[in-house]
């Protein structure tokens, strides 16, 4: 039987409980544990599909196809662990099966509850997540704050978990905030003491306390909290502000994080090292010896967590190259008039990442043309190489007015249309295309060369593709199929580049790449694109990357701009 961890958070959101929970699992990997990690979130939606990105942030999509929080893309970044539908559980869909079990009958003669139903349903699952894969520890993150109404079946449903698995076996790890208060020039345990004695209240005691805070936590204040939350002192945990989110696991491990769970959990403390990704990650990130300016234009660019996937998966492809990327982050809508040269001046890259709907289509058209036109590397993730199409056709291949059935249905050039096996769907939740498909590259393209593979495996979430009708046409005017999908209706256009005559690197897919890029493992794609940039950005201002611009300690790390004006406004 595995060893569980459970996670809570309290006194606010947004403590960054996901990194944090990520982060124990890359250190107990760091021993050679095999880890598993699952997220309970208590939503009634059945998954964040049908949620706007305001809502909920990206919507993270896993190789069978589940439509996942963003905080499994946390777990793919820092961990190993198998990611896949079991391993995000919501109130909907803990709901949808005790509801459908009740109409066949499964409970003839019975009142379903909360407790024992509802409750056993959630252990089920959290038993479920290991089926099959044998892992060591099993990390199970609870959404929501201590005190939320929603929460109270998931943690009543741990504290029998716990109850029945013995406190051998599993553990409570709750991470909560310690504001300084500037006027009094201390840092407040209060909060952290309520929001624990809320959680004592529903008969779960935390047996770890990671502490979120600005400051260093005095040893009298770390006493303090261990003695009013009943807690041993080394249990108390400092999660400080740190430069880099990949720096946590090291900052828990330098306070023996990983020692106490192994005690308590009477796992063999085995000692690992994180020391490669200190080298190959942190430092990396802290001591760049280069910098690239990339744009990324999209709908959402002022919610932090709508594109995470892919401003982490930048990042990444920066850390191949010692590279820092800033990411300049553009609003489409706001694309579509203004000086766009001036708007982009000093960009080295640009990415139109994925999205849905009408808004902000016409700016992102703009922008692609604009880096075709300027030769400015250029990566499309999904609706960015839908666009990259249309672009194309209506500026190079003269098929005026053509579009995306998506946008016009009624236009004379439906470059992007339907596909097939979604014209009959009526029911949104669930039904794009989703998860993995295979691809089969072109040899002596820029993606050939980035995979070092003819046969690769990417995700999908989609429901428009390259209408394959237009392919000869544009093939004729310098737009290249460098990946194909063989589907059971035909081929699907996975990849569209251009041709070397026309622009260095630019290279558009219909799925998403971001989702498989780790920090220590950059994706291929994300890697190429950087490097390209630094490529123009040393063409361009007759500098290697090195000089000039050249990050300094103390404009690190690199904030991002939001730039939501254009030039005329
Ligand atoms: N809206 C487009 C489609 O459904 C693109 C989706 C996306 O970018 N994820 O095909």
């Amino acid at each position: 039987m595995p060893k569980y961890i459970f996670i809570t958070g309290g006194v606010v959101s947004s403590l960054g409980k996901g990194i944090a929970s990520a982060s124990i699992g890359k250190m107990l990997e760091a021993k050679g544990l095999r880890v598993t990690m699952q997220k309970l979130d208590p939503y009634i939606n059945v998954d964040p599909g049908t949620m706007n990105p305001y809502q909920h942030g990206e919507v993270y999509v896993t190789d069978d196809g589940a439509e996942t929080d963003l905080d499994l893309g946390h777990y793919q970044r820092f961990t190993n662990t198998p990611l896949g539908k079991v391993n995000n559980v919501t109130t909907g869909q803990v709901y949808y099966t005790v509801i459908s079990k009740e109409r066949r009958g499964d409970y003839l003669g019975g009142t379903v509850q909360v407790v024992p139903h509802i409750t056993d349903e959630i252990k089920e699952r959290i038993r479920n997540v290991s089926k099959g894969k044998r892992p060591d520890v099993v990390i199970s993150e609870i959404g929501g704050t201590v005190g939320d109404i929603e929460s109270l079946p998931f943690l009543e449903a741990v504290r029998q978990f716990r109850h029945e698995v013995g406190k051998e076996n599993a553990i409570f790890v709750h991470l909560t905030l310690i504001p300084y208060i500037k006027a009094a020039g201390e840092l407040k345990s209060k909060p952290t003491q309520h929001s624990v004695g809320r959680l004592r209240e529903i008969g779960i005691q935390p047996d770890i306390l990671l502490c979120r805070t600005e400051k260093r936590i005095p040893k009298e204040v770390r006493d303090k909290i261990a003695l009013f939350c009943n807690i041993d002192p080394e249990a108390v945990i400092e999660a400080r502000d740190v430069r880099t989110i990949y720096e946590v696991p090291l900052m828990f491990k330098d306070q023996g994080l990983d020692k106490v769970i192994c005690d308590f959990l009477g796992l063999e403390y085995r000692a690992g090292s994180l020391l490669e990704w200190k080298r190959e990650v942190v430092d990396r990130t802290l001591k760049p010896a280069k910098r690239v300016k990339i744009a990324v234009v999209g709908k959402y660019i002022d919610l932090q967590d709508a594109y995470k996937s892919i401003y982490e998966a930048l990042k990444h492809g920066g850390l191949a190259h010692h590279t820092d990327v800033v990411i300049k982050r553009y609003n489409a809508e706001r694309m579509q008039r203004g000086n766009i040269a001036r708007l982009l001046n000093k960009v080295d890259g640009i990415l139109v990442p994925g999205g849905f709907g009408n808004r902000g289509i016409e700016g992102k058209i703009r922008v692609i043309q604009y880096a075709r036109e300027n030769k400015i590397p250029f990566l499309g993730i999904c609706l960015g190489m839908q666009c990259a199409v249309i672009e194309f056709a209506r500026s190079v291949a003269e098929l005026k007015n053509a579009n995306s059935t998506e946008f016009n249905k009624k236009t004379a050039h439906p470059v992007i249309s339907l596909l097939e096996e979604q014209q009959d769907i009526k029911n949104l939740g669930g039904t794009m295309r989703l998860g993995a498909y295979d691809c089969r590259l072109k040899k002596g393209t820029h993606s050939f060369r980035a995979y070092r593979a003819e046969e690769i495996s990417e995700r999908h979430r989609h429901r428009y593709e390259f209408n394959y009708k237009y392919r000869e046409t544009l093939e004729k005017h310098g737009l290249m199929v460098a990946g194909i999908h063989q589907s059971s209706t035909g081929p699907l256009v996975e990849i569209i580049e251009l041709d070397g005559k026309l622009h260095p690197w630019f290279v558009a897919g219909q799925f998403h790449p971001e989702f498989k890029s780790k920090p220590d493992k950059p994706h291929p794609l994300f890697r190429d694109f950087v490097g390209n940039a630094l490529r123009f950005k040393r063409s361009e201002h007759g500098d290697n990357g090195e000089n000039g611009d050249q990050p300094e300690s103390s404009d690190f790390p690199s904030v991002e701009e939001i730039i939501h004006a254009s030039s005329e406004d």
